[in-house]
């Protein structure tokens, strides 16, 4: 497998072609709003609204249906954001998990050498040479100053454990997840009897001290992974289980309706290999400010195991009984991350329409990553018996599904309204429903609508959602 040929990484276009429609629609219909913002907003963090958070949490729960629900060979595991320090020294984070800093000596801007304009495409060897600020005569974007020589800038947030502070109780906010599948494998394996290959998945918080994140909710301080630990034999088994995730990953972001062409692998080249990884290749994604990674799969070798049991004194050793060999495991790793993924389904989603000489926005969402996946709506919200069927009819669709009521404009407004926010379906009780018990259903992509007897509305959606489901 290698990387994807693209001889014109602008040949593809982005699904929308500024990044600011995509701020501030999720700002006006309450996707995710600046963290603290009446004190000024906190850099790099960002809060998730009442649509934001059904959007983030379908899609870890699409993730987890991939990763664990649909598989015989993988688990899940919830292990602590704070861990022993100690495995961040063996991880090698407290050493070597930093990214190249520059300073201006003018106005003291702080940038990640790699993001500066024409220092994107700069080898390991060029990010960690004392000259090459000078040597390529990069400056400061603000104000033109010179740069300082690029130093190591370790992204860990650290804080004391313990009412004392000092370096003793030192502990690390976790930068990823996986660490806490690491340490727990033996516990995971023998509890749960798994033979390898095995995998354990993992979804939470990470938190890095980013140089300069951006792009809304692209780069944050914190932020949530979706990580699995798949556990295979040694070199063959570890090349094996590589080229059967790469597919496999790429496909979970199609099956939920991200444009194909709009994905790419990308393989890291030998010298930007990670300190624990053998092979790493990216699936990305054609964001409106470039290709960037959605996700990472990388074939990590007995780097964790094998360094964690030489710390730690615990054998982490497998024994394979068919073989009767013992050997620690290799790990293949799929890392994703959730905002990442819940961010390139709202931006991939998005479109606007001609209909009638009017633009209507749609967020063709796949269904079950709609925030609410129908609206109930009355025609007319003066008849006290249609707003009554109505929220009986609400009340009931609740028990299974996210639905929503809304009587505060003219049904047209309220079709745009949930267009907008990728409700697929929507269900209006009109006059009508009150003598023939029959209420009508539109569809946000095709705006069909159809008569459904009342007591049929929602088999035939869950009916329709089940049929789309990958
Ligand atoms: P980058 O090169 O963009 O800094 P990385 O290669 O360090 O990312 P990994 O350590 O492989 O990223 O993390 C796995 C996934 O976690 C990424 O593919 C991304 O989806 C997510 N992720 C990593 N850092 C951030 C962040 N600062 N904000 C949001 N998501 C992140």
């Amino acid at each position: 497998m290698t990387t994807s040929p693209d001889p014109d990484p602008n040949a593809v276009a982005p699904a929308v072609a500024n990044l600011e429609t995509i701020v501030s629609l999720s700002k006006r219909r309450g996707f995710i709003f600046p963290s603290s913002e009446i004190y000024g907003g906190i850099n790099a963090v960002w809060d998730y609204g009442p649509l934001g958070v059904e959007l983030k949490n379908n899609t870890k729960r699409a993730w987890w249906r991939a990763m664990v629900q649909d598989r015989d060979d993988i688990v899940g595991l919830d292990a602590g954001i704070l861990m022993h320090p100690q495995v961040w020294v063996t991880s090698g984070h407290v050493g070597s998990f930093s990214d190249p800093l520059v300073e201006c000596a003018t106005c003291h801007r702080r940038y990640r050498l790699d993001e500066l304009p024409g220092a994107e495409d700069l080898s390991q060897t060029d990010l960690r040479d004392e000259t090459v600020t000078q040597r390529l005569g990069l400056v400061c974007p603000n104000d033109g100053g010179p740069l300082s020589p690029p130093r190591r800038f370790n992204l860990m947030f650290t804080s004391h454990m313990g009412p004392v502070e000092d370096d003793g109780n030192i502990v690390y906010f976790r930068p990823e997840t996986a660490q806490g599948s690491y340490v727990n494998f033996k516990n995971v394996q023998q509890s749960s009897r798994k033979k390898i290959p095995f995998g354990i998945a993992q979804i939470g918080k990470s938190f890095r001290n980013e140089i300069s994140p951006g792009n809304f909710v692209f780069r944050m301080r914190e932020f949530e992974q979706m990580e699995m630990q798949y556990f295979v034999r040694p070199e063959e088994g570890a090349a094996a289980a590589f080229e059967q995730w790469l597919p496999k990953r790429r496909a979970w972001y199609e099956a939920y309706g991200v444009t194909p062409s709009r994905l790419r692998f990308r393989e890291h080249a030998k010298d930007e290999l990670a300190h624990y990884a053998k092979k790493a290749i990216d699936v990305e994604y054609r964001f409106p400010f470039g290709w960037k990674e959605l996700e990472g799969i990388h074939n990590r070798g007995d780097f964790d195991l094998g360094n964690h049991a030489k710390a730690s004194g615990e054998n982490l050793e497998y024994f394979d009984q068919a073989t009767g060999e013992h050997f620690i495991p290799w790990i293949v790793e799929t890392a994703a991350g959730a905002d990442r993924a819940a961010f390139t389904f709202l931006i991939d989603a998005y479109r606007e329409e001609e209909v009638r000489g009017e633009t209507r926005v749609v967020l063709g969402l796949h269904p079950d990553l709609a925030p609410y996946k129908v609206a109930v709506l009355p025609l007319l919200k003066k008849r006290p018996e249609i707003v009554e069927l109505c929220h009986r009819l609400l009340g009931d669709l609740k028990r299974d599904l996210m639905a929503v009521y809304d009587d505060t404009a003219a049904i047209g407004k309220l079709y745009r309204r949930q267009d907008e926010i990728g409700t697929p379906w929507c269900v209006t009780v009109d006059v009508d429903s009150l003598d023939d018990g029959a209420v009508t259903v539109r569809d946000r992509d095709t705006m069909t609508q159809e008569r459904v007897p009342l007591e049929g509305v929602k088999r035939l959606l869950l009916d329709r959602m089940a049929a789309v489901r990958p």
